[in-house]
Parts: C-alpha cells; structure tokens; sequence
C-alpha cells in the first residue's frame, strides 16, 4: 500500500513501524492520589522535567523542557486548577479542565504564537496528571531495535523521552512542517511524512519504507526508485559546525546561507555556521484560518533578526500562496493547473493588499537588521513593476527607509530576461523547483518525475548561467535558494558558473562549507569547457 502525504523532514528511510503509545495509555491508571497537593505536584513535575532537560541530547529538545519548566506554575493554570478545586473537584479532574480551558483560550487569541503554546500547556496537563497517578504510567516507552516511528501526534516532550538513535523517520497522524517534531526531525536529519488518517491502516511490526522529501509511506514493498537494502542510515555522517565564513581553495569568499520556515529553525541555522538567511518562507505564517497580523509578522520577522545579529543576512520572502497552497480564506477558484495559476505575486490582482502587513513588518525591522525583500513567481516584467510598486509605496506610507528588494528567478521567463530585471533588481536568487518544474514541464510532486527535477541537464544549466552572467553584468548579488543548492553533486557546475551564494536546509550547512574549502573555484570553471 502506498500512501501520499505531507513531507515534513527530507530523506528516505525504512524500517519496521513501531506504534507509540502516548503516556496517558500506558497501562491501567491507577486512582488518582487525591492525597498529593499541588504544591508537591509541582515540585515532582518540576524534578522530573529538570532531569530529563539535563539527559537531553538535543538544543531543541533543552528548549522546549526549559518552556515546560515555565509553565508548570503558571498563575493562570493554576488559578483556575485552584478555582476548581474549591468548587469540589478532584485535583485530577481539576487539573484536566483548567489545561482544557486556558489551551481553548490560547488557541482562540487569534494570535498563531499563543494558539502553538495550547500543545504546550495540553503537554504539561499530561505531564500532571501522569504524577497524581501510580508510577507505572511514568514508565518510558521504549524502541528497542532501529524503527519507523508511527504516532497520531507527538507532544513536545514525547520526543523528549525518544532514544533518537533507534528512530529512523517518523510517520505521523498530525503534525506541519512547523511542528516541534519537524523541527527536530529535520535538525537531525531523520526523515518524517504526516498521513492523516491513513496513519490507522498501519499495523504493529510491518516494514515501512518512507520518503520524506516527497511524502511517501509504503507499507511492505520499497517505494519505487529507492535503496531497498534495510537499514538506510537515519543519521548521515555529522560534518564539524564551521562558523565562519569560507572561501574556496583558490580564496573565492563564498556564502553558504539557509533556507528556513520558522524561528526554531532560524535558531537551528545559525547552530549550524549558516552565513545568513537566504530564504525565510513565510507561507506557514498565512496557513491558519484567518490572515496574520502585524503584530504576528513584526514578531516572528524581529525574532529571526534577533536571533541572526548584526552580521548575517535575512531574505524575506513574501509568502508563496495559492496555486497548490490554497488558503481557506481566500476565495479563490478551483483551478485545473494550481502551479499554473493564480500564485504568489499574482493574487494581488485579486487580493492587492494582501502582502501589507507583512510588507510593513519586514520595512520596520528592516531599519535595524541587514534585511531583503524578495518576490517570488516574477514572471513579467509587469510583475515586477507592481511588486517595487508596491513596496515602495508601503515605505513612502510608512516614511521609512526603503529595503533592499530582490525577486526569486524561478519561471523561465525571468531567467530569459534576467538581463532586463537586473537593472532594477537589488539581487537574485535562483529558485530551481520551480524553474525546473516548469523549464521541463514535470510537475515537482509527482515522484514519477523526480528524474527531471534535480536536473543538471543542459536546459537546466543554461537558464542558471544567464541569471547568473545578468547579475554579475549588473554587478547585483546572485544566490541559488532552490534544492539544486543544497545538492553536493551540483557544487562545482555551479561554482563554475560563477554562483557564490547558496541557501539551503541548514542541516547541510557544515558539508557543504566544508565541500567549499575543498574545491577550487577556477578548476569548476575550467571544467565546464
Ligand atoms: C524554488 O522554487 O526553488 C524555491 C526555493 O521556492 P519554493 O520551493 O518555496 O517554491
Ligand atoms: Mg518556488
């Protein structure tokens, strides 16, 4: 059986499917201790989260055991626990319905940062209950032999208790690219896929065999294309963390910079020597059920800024939405080609305010952090007469310093006339998915077609030389954003072209800086005949 999901964490891996069973499934509780007090609650949840921050093996991990240690007194929750309390409920129930009540809360504040605390505070609830109950719900769960991990959900601390080395990818029920265990599965390079509710069709023990970067799950037989030998090694060897920059062997200063979606993965970038953020996607931001607002925009935009310092570089891109990310408030038409249609920079016919808001955040921050603006889907160059438009009238409205604006070249069309859109752009970056996708008309989900699309074919390595040659004509900056940039086996043609900056999944970070040191920059070019 093959089932089609979401791929939260890139690679493939395989192994047999270990059910997780959540905490509060663990044998029969026992009666809840209505002897312990809260305060003594506490003090034990309080021991136990300690303990398990000091064995944590992981930053990210650390992080989020330090969030829990802040929440288990919370006043709120414990107001109402106590309010319940004294309206003669047990502490146990008083417990569950105060969690219940302040997570709803958190989650309808309409703000995205407090309704992603609502899993917290739900982890923390378990967490107590677990406590008031005998000792045998506390046990660990435990993965005996290198597994695929399958689960409904997993809370924060969950992943905490893991033994991380048995766990070759992850298939989950729930779970986005920003969940807590995305985040994690991809700083450690464990491949994960979110199927929904077909996760209920996989059973105890059978070989699974899953493809995070396309969001694939087989069940029994390999998936087509991939290594079948059992045991595809979850963790790739670890390349040392370089944190400064690095030049190639012949000293050509190159950038390596990452690709990230959140501020944890920000965070997880600079960990691992990234040079900068070369594409921040600020789709996740829009996917709720309501558009973001300002201060949601302002929030996670100063964060990353904060956490990158005055050194690095952020590009922001406005967010890539519609076509095959539609959004719900968004009435938008079905379309017969998604990636075709109505996207990104070309909603704002439709909807011209939709990019205000983040527009204002990234000029505000922008006065205080080396920050760009970039474009995505410029395909016209009526496109990009709109987009500067459009930013420069929010600078001029906010009378502010304008920001650097550059667009993504990922439609052939922008590569074709890279030349004119270099007079005006601040700088490029090459978006191979989609330029590929749509240079050889092969679809970048469907893995039938995967043979095209990391392509360093002829067409593919044309449209990349005459973006780049545009740029370096008009003496503007040129970065490659796309997968390509993060492939070893693309480094020296591109370095050959003459690309210096590259953007990618900041798990491949230390490789490819110390790919850099190794290679000279002449010979690539000399190579390329
Ligand atoms: C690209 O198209 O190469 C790119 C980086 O953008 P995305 O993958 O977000 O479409
Ligand atoms: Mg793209």
């Amino acid at each position: 059986m093959l089932l089609k999901g979401l791929g939260i964490s890139a690679g493939q891996a395989n192994g047999p499917g270990r059910r997780f069973v959540p905490r509060n499934q663990r044998r029969e509780q026992a009666p809840a201790d209505l002897n312990m007090t809260p305060a003594e609650l506490i003090t034990q949840v309080r021991q136990e989260l300690e303990d398990l921050k000091r064995q944590a093996t992981s930053d990210i991990i650390r992080d989020v055991l330090a969030a829990q240690l802040l929440m288990v007194d919370d006043p709120d929750l414990w107001d109402r626990i106590e309010e319940l309390l004294r309206a003669g409920h047990s502490l146990k129930t008083s417990i569950e319905q105060a969690v219940a009540s302040v997570a709803s809360t958190l989650e309808n504040l309409g703000d995205r940062y407090f309704a992603a605390r609502a899993d917290d505070v739900r982890d923390i609830g378990l967490r107590l209950v677990a406590h008031l109950s005998a000792p045998q719900t506390q046990e660990r769960w435990t993965i005996r032999e290198p597994s695929i991990l399958v689960a409904e959900s997993l809370f924060p601390s969950d992943t905490a208790t893991l033994d991380l080395a048995q766990i070759r990818g992850f298939v989950l029920g729930q779970g986005s690219v920003t969940s807590h265990v995305a985040i994690l599965a991809r700083s450690l390079q464990i491949p994960a896929v979110v199927v929904g509710d077909a996760i209920a069709s996989i059973t105890e023990g059978e070989p699974l065999f899953i493809d995070g970067t396309d969001g694939l799950v087989s069940t029994g037989s390999p998936l087509p294309g991939a290594a079948s030998s059992p045991g595809i090694p979850a963790q790739p060897p670890r390349w040392p963390v370089i944190a400064n920059r690095v030049t190639t062997r012949d000293g050509q200063p190159v950038l390596i910079m990452a690709n990230v979606g959140s501020v944890a993965e920000a965070r997880i970038a600079v960990q691992n020597g990234a040079d900068g953020i070369g594409l921040l996607r600020t789709e996740f931001l829009f996917d709720g059920s309501h558009p973001p607002s300002l201060t949601d925009h302002r929030q996670m935009l100063g964060d990353i800024a904060e956490i990158l310092g005055p050194d690095r570089e952020l590009i922001v891109r406005l967010a890539d939405i519609g076509g095959d990310k539609p959004l719900p408030y968004l009435a938008q038409k079905d379309e017969a080609n998604p990636f075709l249609g109505v996207r990104a920079i070309r909603l704002l016919k439709e909807y011209p305010h939709l990019y205000d808001d983040q527009l204002r955040a990234a000029i505000e921050v922008g006065q205080h952090a080396r920050l760009k603006v970039m474009i995505p889907m410029v395909a016209s160059r009526n496109d990009w007469t709109v987009s500067r438009a459009l930013v420069a009238a929010i600078a001029d409205e906010l009378a502010l310093a304008r920001v650097p604006l550059g667009m993504m070249v990922e439609v052939p069309a922008a590569a074709l006339d890279a030349d004119y859109f270099a007079e005006t752009a601040d700088f490029f970056s090459i978006g191979t998915n989609d330029l590929i996708q749509y240079l050889y008309a092969a679809d970048r989900t469907a893995s039938e077609l995967a043979e095209y699309n990391s392509s360093l074919e002829p067409a593919a390595a044309a449209a990349i030389r005459m973006t780049i040659e545009a740029a370096h004509a008009h003496q503007i900056p040129v970065a490659m954003c796309g997968e390509m940039a993060g492939d070893p086996q693309a480094l020296p043609l591109l370095l050959g072209l003459g690309l210096r900056e590259f953007s990618m999944n900041p798990a491949s970070i230390p490789q490819f800086k110390a790919m850099i040191q190794d290679l000279d920059a002449r010979q690539c070019r000399a190579a390329l005949g």
